[in-house]
């Protein structure tokens, strides 16, 4: 097992995004390293992408629960997303659908919907650990 403590992200491939991602997650959680699984557009891809694209991402989030021991996620929309340019509540709406697909893994992990808005910082927006 590696060392130090460990969360997860699936956030967008925007270099705008990483470092607000990762500051606010080590922050939030209290843990050392962030594992950031990037797609163009993660609430898209996740939500409405093929059986292959959602089994390669749930590959990568079991890979940092299983080797790195994390314990909570957070899938991760963001403002001016250009691979997936809707509005706001679409990207709200998205990234909820991709909380429920993630709960129905069934990997034990709490996750986080959240929104990166126009200032780069992060609003949650669903949370497992609100729910029954
Ligand atoms: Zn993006």
């Amino acid at each position: 097992m590696a060392s130090g403590t460990f969360a997860t992200a699936i956030s967008c491939m925007d270099g705008r995004t990483i470092i607000p991602v990762t500051e606010w997650m080590k922050k939030q959680f209290k843990v050392d390293y962030v594992d950031m699984i990037t797609e163009a557009g993660p609430d898209k891809t996740l939500s409405q992408g093929t059986a292959e694209q959602i089994a390669a991402i749930r590959q990568k989030v079991a890979i940092s629960i299983n080797k790195h021991n994390s314990r909570v996620m957070a899938i991760v929309g963001h403002h001016d997303c250009a691979a997936n340019p809707v509005d706001k509540e679409t990207h709200f709406q998205q990234i909820k659908d991709c909380c429920a697909i993630i709960k129905i893994w069934e990997l034990m992990i709490r996750t986080l919907g959240v929104w990166l808005n126009e200032k780069w910082d992060a609003e949650v927006i669903d949370d497992t650990a609100d729910q029954p």
